[in-house]
């Protein structure tokens, strides 16, 4: 029987997952879907095949959440899927402490553990966890996997992951520990179809989505990466405020009478290209937009990425290649082309017609360095990681 598997990306209010099937020890993709809109008024659930075509679009009622979207979703796939052993699921887990820097295969004293990250990333960990409870409640004998985001990083120098406080908190476990780990790996499977001698040398992978941080690969490991403790530091993100002088948090409490969850809510929900703009989070609208404070917004998010490219082509002791990725990264001709033309001095001469074409090689043959896009596959490399954990041989 043709052995399949699920995988899962939980947020707040949607659910994207997708379902592989397994040949010759390869996940293939086979369907694609998303839940959105759960708890709010009017959700849907949308299913696609691998081209893209929409297989099914139905609304979900006013009380649906998670778990009806999820048991929805799983039997309207299990229907399709005759002749298929359903043989696991595998989820983005955002934080994975100290301890995880492998995948995992899911137990009630592990999604303990994974419990205790919570306050650590409010946004992303309280439902990933959720929906490895619902599938354990549709599907009680189904194995699950969890896939870190921050498992990668475990393994960089132990410099580029302490913060200069007393060591009894770096024995707390507060560490920088990097996010956007799966994307990384992906990346860094493929690096060697587009650029071996990168691949084997130092490259700064940047993953400019909603959320966005950037990773300096040598040889395909992490060493360094912006995100830290919580996914909140190193770049501006869409309504993250990234890097940000400690002190100003001491000031917010002191002086302007904040709770922590006020703060919270500043820092994760309020800041960012939303904060700097007061017009949108998304970038693509502040693009679109001709107000001053749409393009001072992008102006800061290019400075920033600048920045960071400079503090990691340190970190690297050189660098063969710049990888753009995610939803801006692959998208957004305008902030690519800003970010390596203020690169040039790096040696990153920008080929402004290959840019517009949001694929490929960017730079111009000539360039010391060379810049691509590579759209990243999260799904893909948890699909890979599931397979491995529930069949290691
Ligand atoms: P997430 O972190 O939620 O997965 P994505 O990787 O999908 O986010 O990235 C979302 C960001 O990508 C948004 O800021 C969006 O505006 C931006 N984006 C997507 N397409 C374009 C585009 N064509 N031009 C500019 N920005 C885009």
């Amino acid at each position: 029987m043709t052995q399949a598997l699920l995988v899962i990306n939980a947020g707040s209010s949607s659910i994207k997952f997708a379902l592989y099937t397994v040949a010759g020890g390869a996940p293939t993709p086979c369907y694609r879907g998303q839940a959105d809109g759960l708890g709010a008024s009017i959700g849907s659930l949308q299913i696609k095949d691998d081209q893209g075509k929409r297989l099914l679009h139905e609304e979900l009622p006013e009380s649906d959440g998670h778990d009806e979207a999820l048991d929805r979703a799983l039997s309207w796939l299990e229907e399709r899927l005759e002749g298929h052993d359903l043989i696991g699921a595998g989820h983005r887990v955002v934080h994975g402490g100290p301890e995880f820097s492998h995948p995992v295969r899911i137990t009630d004293d592990i999604l303990e553990r994974l419990d205790g990250f919570c306050e650590l990333a409010p946004l992303h960990q309280p439902h990933n966890l959720r929906a490895i409870h619902a599938v354990a409640r549709v599907r009680p004998h189904l194995p699950q996997v969890a896939c870190f985001d921050t498992a990668v990083h475990r393994q960089q120098p132990r410099v580029a992951q302490r913060f200069a406080l007393p060591r009894q908190y770096e024995n707390k476990g507060v560490l920088r520990y990097g996010f956007h780990g799966l994307s990384y790996e992906y990346i860094a499977s493929v690096l060697p179809d587009h650029d071996r001698q990168a691949a084997e040398g130092r490259t700064i992978v940047a993953h400019l989505g909603n959320g966005a941080s950037m990773c300096a690969l040598h040889g395909g490991q992490s060493v360094a990466s912006t995100m830290g403790f919580t996914a909140l530091d190193g770049l501006p993100m869409g309504q993250r405020c990234g890097n940000i002088d400690p002190g100003v948090i001491l000031y917010l409490l002191q002086n302007e009478g904040m709770n922590a969850a006020e703060i919270e809510d500043l820092l994760y929900r309020r800041s960012g290209l939303l904060g700097l703009s007061g017009i949108s989070a998304d970038m693509r609208q502040l693009l679109e937009s001709d107000r001053r404070e749409a393009a001072e917004a992008v102006e800061y998010y290019v400075y920033r990425a600048v920045r960071e490219v400079g503090s990691l082509t340190a970190a690297l002791g050189g660098l063969d290649a710049l990888v753009f990725t995610a939803g801006i990264g692959e998208n957004a001709a305008p902030v690519r082309a800003a970010i390596c033309e203020q690169l040039g001095w790096l040696g990153i001469t920008l080929d402004r017609e290959a840019n517009a074409h949001n694929a490929g090689r960017i730079t111009t043959t000539d360039s010391r360095i060379p810049a691509y896009i590579i759209p990243t596959n999260e799904e893909l490399m948890i699909a890979r990681h599931t397979l491995r954990t529930l069949d290691p041989a």
